[in-house]
Parts: structure tokens; sequence; C-alpha cells
């Protein structure tokens, strides 16, 4: 295939930092930052004259200028990848030298030209971005990559990298490239989707925690993130110029490294303190999870919380969403604002789980023993329930110890096991029984 190079180029000096005729049909788009308000006049200088091993087929000037230092011929030392370079074109834009590496409106409108340029006479239909590391190569589903993706770098920082679907939306307009209608996704109240709520329901009532309990601990945790993995605390998205999965992305790729001690809340319980952030790391990394992963998440909140002893105790034996729902607050997320109002608030998140899922939770089953038969009640005051998987008693409760009939045995929430009383037709728990 003939090569040409852009005919928008403004400066021209070649450098010899690269690798002559290229193996690979140019396919692929690499955009960096250079990390210097430079013209393309100095970045091809640079290239051309320094003892470091590196370049980029052009550099974009912060100007508007367009420089062409390696030809499209050969392969450019640019990205810490021989493949990606073999079948990339690299840009270097000139750049502010701090996070998040902003252009400037000239630099960004030139890139778009020559991008536009380069497809065209490569015969790059449509520019693709995903942002997903693990498209590399599969040009038909994904053709842009960034440097990060293959060294531990911010480049092309998030100014670029933030910009990459509408660097492609525009240049596809401009190639003619018919795109898709977007889909338009309309938020909905709670923001959440039916199945991370559903899944981490399920999650606690699998670990042995009652309706109550979990309803209690999901209203807490929609309060801080609402229940989304991957929330970064809004304050920190302005101040680190990050969105949430920008930052999960980051954390997880490495390029970020201050995410133990940059005191942002993150993630389901929206976990802030150094070492509570050390140790959900550290667990992402052992367990070889994304750290927005939700099941990860469980796992060690879980975890976590088997140290706050006394909000377990509480969990466990909760017999309404408030209490659980006020030991949480108070004694493991530990907001600043504790006040009525919040616990009000919190609480009647749960109930709302709790009116979800609470009921298709624990459906009576086929009785395990042969019934009737006679238990022993040990405990002094026990509730008797209209149903095993509500908290609603009836009858008031059971006062004195003593031999009760149960004539039917049922499964309530997080597997606890409850039995029906002869006498006033209610459920009572038979984790305080034996039998007789
Ligand atoms: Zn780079």
């Amino acid at each position: 295939m003939a090569f040409t190079n852009s005919s928008l180029v403004t400066y021209k000096r070649l450098t010899s930092h690269c690798t002559k005729n290229r193996n690979h049909a140019i396919d692929t788009i690499t955009i960096h930052c250079i990390v210097g308000q430079w013209t393309a006049k100095q970045g091809c200088d640079y290239f051309a004259t320094t003892d470091r091993d590196c370049s980029s087929n052009y550099i974009v000037g912060k100007d508007g200028s367009i420089g062409l230092s390696v030809e499209e011929k050969d392969r450019s030392w640019c990205s810490s990848s021989s493949s990606n370079d073999h079948r990339a074109i690299t840009i270097e834009v000139a750049s502010d030298t701090t996070h998040p590496y902003a252009v400037t409106a000239q630099a960004y409108a030139a890139l778009i030209d020559l991008v536009t340029d380069i497809c065209k006479r490569n015969n790059i239909k449509e520019l693709k971005w995903k942002a997903d590391k693990s498209l590399i190569g599969q040009v038909d589903k994904q053709n842009m990559t960034v440097h990060r993706w293959f060294a531990a770098k911010a480049c092309p920082g998030e100014y670029l990298y933030e910009r990459h679907s509408a660097i492609a939306a525009e240049v596809n307009k401009r190639l003619g490239t018919v795109a898709k209608p977007p889909v338009v996704v309309t938020p909905t109240q709670p923001t959440t989707t039916v199945d991370v709520a559903k899944t981490i329901w399920d999650f606690f009532i699998g670990k042995g925690l009652n309706a109550c309990a979990v309803a209690g601990l999901m209203g807490n945790l929609y309060a801080e993130s609402a229940l989304k993995p991957t929330n970064l605390q809004n304050t920190y998205e302005q101040k680190l110029g990050l969105s949430d999965s920008a930052y999960t992305q980051a954390v997880d790729n490495g390029s970020y490294t201050n995410f133990v001690k940059d005191s942002a809340g993150y993630g389901l319980a929206q976990w802030t303190y150094w070492s509570r952030k050390q140790a959900l790391l550290q667990y992402a990394q052992k367990v070889k999870k994304s750290i927005g992963d939700l099941t990860m998440q469980l796992e060690f909140l879980w975890q976590e919380l088997q140290s706050y002893t006394s909000v377990t105790k509480t969990l466990k034996a909760a017999t309404s969403i408030q209490v659980a729902s006020d030991a949480v607050l108070t004694g493991y997320e530990r907001p600043a604002n504790q006040s009525d109002a919040v616990k009000v608030k919190r609480a009647g998140y749960g109930k709302k789980y709790y009116d979800q899922y609470a009921s298709s939770t624990a459906k009576p089953t086929t009785p395990t023993a042969s019934v009737p038969y006679l238990v022993k009640v040990d405990a002094s005051v026990l509730n008797i329930r209209k149903q095993p998987t509500t908290s609603s008693a009836i009858t008031g409760a059971i006062k004195d110890k003593g031999v009760y009939t149960i004539v039917e045995e049922a499964s309530g929430a997080g597997a606890t096991r409850w039995g029906k009383l002869k006498s006033g037709a209610g459920w009572i728990s038979l984790d305080y029984t034996k039998r007789a």
C-alpha cells in the first residue's frame, strides 16, 4: 500500500527515532498529550534532537500548527507498544503539564482536522471508541487506543481521554459515516438498576442476615452511593477532574496512584479513610477484580463489617429496619450528620428495598420436619409474627418459657427457620427453641 503524509502539515522535521517501514497497515489512531504547551516546531525539534528513544508521527501545537516527525510509512516510538505503533498513527498534542492535561481550542480543532485527514487517506471509514482496553487489536470494534493501556502513564490525560467519544463522533460526521442514533438512557428513581439492588439484597440474605437487617444496610448504602460501586464522591469528581468511570479505570490500570491517600469517598459504602481504602484496594488486587467491581466490594464490606461487632450483633437480631439502619449509620458509616432526620431518611430508603424484596425472599417452603411436634421455648419473651418473612407481630409475645406445639414449619429471611404455633396461629423463630 502506498503511504502518504498529511498535506495539513505546517512544519516538517523528521527524526531518526523511529523504525523504518511499519509492518502493518494503518488501522488505528493513538492520541497522546505531550505535557507541554508547545508549537509543532518545538515538538518536531525536540524529537529530532533528544537522546531519548521517543517520537510520534505527528505533533499538534498549541497554536493549531501540525508537525510531521515520523512519516506515516514508518513506525514511531510513541505508545510503549511495538504492535500498536506498527499499526497506529500516533499524534502528540500540546497540553498543560498538570492534570487534566488540557489542550487549547486551536490544538483540539487541528487534531480533529488531522485525524479526519488520516482516516480519509488510509481508508479508515469510521472511528470507533469504547474505552475498553480488552479490545486492543480488534479494530472492527475499536480502532482508537491510548498510551495508558500499554504503560503506567496518565497519557493522553483526562482532558483528551474524556473527549475520545466526541473526537470520534466529530471525525465520523466529517467522514460522512452515518452514526447510529445514540441510546438515550432516561434516569429513573432509584437510579440503580433492579439487578444491582437485587444482587446486593441476595448477597446479604445469603450471608444469613434477615430482611430488616439487609434493608437497613441497603438504605445506608443507597444514601452513600446510590448503590453505584464505581461512585466517586462528587466533590472529588470536580477536584480531580475525573468521572466515576475514569477514576475507576485509572485506579485499575495504575495510572492514578493516590487512591489510598486522596481522602475521596469511593464505592458502595463511600470508603474514605486511608486505611479502609488501602484494605479495599489490597482486597481488589488479591482477588484480581476492578476496584469498582460490585461483588468484590460486597465481599470486602462483609469482611470489614465483621470487625464492627456491635453493629453485626444488632443486625443479626434486628426486628425493624429502623434499628438496623441506625446501627449501620452510627456504628459503621458514621457520616458527619447522624441527625434524626438522616435516620428517618435512611431507614426510608431501606423500606423501599424491604417492600420490593422481602416477600419474595422467603416463601414458606416444604416442611423439613413432620408436624405437629413440640418445642421448648427457652427465651422469656418471643414475638409471634403474622408471617415468617415480616417483622409485624400479631398477638404480642410469648412471655412464658414452656412447651408449645408447632403445626407447620417454614424458612424465613436469611435461612432462619420458623414454626407456626397452633395457639394464636402465629409464627415463632425456631432459633430459640429445642425439640421438647
Ligand atoms: Zn503518550
